[in-house]
């Protein structure tokens, strides 16, 4: 497909990872960029502050369930393609409320397709999860690309159930569709409940670190930046109707990050008032119902077929996101307002 100067509509483009995508897009591209958030806790306004000035990105503050606005808003900007990220995208949060997760994921990715399909737009990309893979064990090969789903949170059931109905709006109705599952990502603007922020904001602040389990779970992690240039090559160059994995070859214990962590944090900021290190913060507490103990990805597939590899290692994009963290508490401090990690255990 022409890759030049496309309208992209992104769903979620003030989250995580979503920020990173608009980000790449506007910054390192000649796409326009329609961004539409519905500005839940999850969002903040500073992860595209770098791209606000620019005539190539607008907002529309929207939520996906809300079909009368949705249709505004196709028709207003007519897009050509879609990256649809916008979910509730939290585990423990997917114990304690499964409903928001229903509803977004599946209602919400449902308003989407049929909006696009309705409109017309010349691809559909859905960016989803490893998650719906299940669990693997210690010597299984990763997954793939055809690997069965197997989904054993509320979160990743919803993500699955949203993949599967992105799969048949593009056999039933002929929709140009595009599924990517990658692993966990990391990096700058991620919400401080999730692991690697919530562990390098506790200990900066000499809170304990309560790992779940024996923090033995295994996660592969992905930079979000390199994820993000992944998708764009995605959208791009994908073949209409694939799926394809996305890794950063890397398979952590959540335990090996916690301490990763602590050890960056001892270098990078100052010593805790103790003078101990900040690794005897680590306590262990009763493991996540239902935890899977190991995700690990195969991407050789767009590694084969469309050239994209990571260009971060995790120790180097470690060290980066650690600083970021240390470096940017005007915007991680009023986030913290006791999310669900707070309540119970760390994990990936
Ligand atoms: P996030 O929670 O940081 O951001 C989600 C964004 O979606 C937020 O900006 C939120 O406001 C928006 N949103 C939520 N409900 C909405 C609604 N009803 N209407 C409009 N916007 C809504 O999540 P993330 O980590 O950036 O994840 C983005 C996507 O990538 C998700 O689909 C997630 O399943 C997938 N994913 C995440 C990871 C990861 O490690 N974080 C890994 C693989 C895939």
């Amino acid at each position: 497909m022409n890759a030049d100067a496309l309208k992209v509509l992104v769903t979620g483009g003030k989250g995580f990872i979503g920020s990173a995508v608009v980000r790449h897009l506007v910054e390192h591209t000649d796409h326009e960029v329609v961004n539409v958030d519905k500005m839940t806790y999850a969002a903040t306004h500073a992860s595209t502050e770098s791209v606000s000035d620019s005539p190539r990105h607008t907002f529309e503050q929207v939520d996906i369930c809300d079909v009368d606005r949705i249709t505004s808003v196709f028709a207003e900007h007519a897009p050509d393609v879609v990256m649809h990220l916008a979910a509730e995208s939290h585990v423990d949060r997917s114990i304690d409320g499964p409903g928001a997760f229903v509803q977004t994921n599946l209602i919400g990715t449902y308003t989407m397709l049929e909006v696009a399909r309705v409109a017309g737009v010349q691809r559909f990309h859905h960016i989803s999860t490893d998650e719906v893979f299940g669990s693997l064990g210690p010597d299984d090969p990763g997954f793939t690309e055809t690997t069965p789903y197997d989904p054993r949170s509320p979160y990743s059931a919803s993500k699955a159930g949203s993949d599967h109905l992105v799969r048949a709006w593009g056999e039933t109705y002929g929709l140009n569709v595009l599924v990517t599952n990658c692993s966990n990502n990391y990096g700058p603007y991620h919400f401080p409940e999730k692991l690697i922020p919530l562990v390098t904001i506790r200990a900066l602040l000499g809170e304990t670190l309560p790992v779940y389990g024996d923090g033995q779970q295994i996660r592969d992690w992905l930079h979000v930046e390199d994820h993000a240039s992944a998708l764009v090559t995605v959208v791009q160059s994908g073949v209409p109707g694939e799926t394809y994995n996305i890794g950063g070859k890397s398979e952590q214990t959540n335990l090996a990050v916690v301490e990763a962590i602590c050890d960056l944090v001892d270098e990078l900021a100052a010593p805790l008032p103790t003078g101990a290190a900040r690794r005897s913060l680590i306590t262990f507490v009763a493991d996540r119902p239902g935890h899977d103990q190991r995700y690990a990805i195969d991407q050789r597939k767009i590694q084969a077929e469309l050239g994209w590899t990571p260009t971060h290692t995790f120790d180097t994009g470690l060290r980066a996101t650690v600083q970021w963290y240390l470096d940017n508490e005007d915007w991680w401090g009023p986030l913290r307002t006791g999310g669900a990690s707070d309540r119970r255990g760390l994990a990936g």
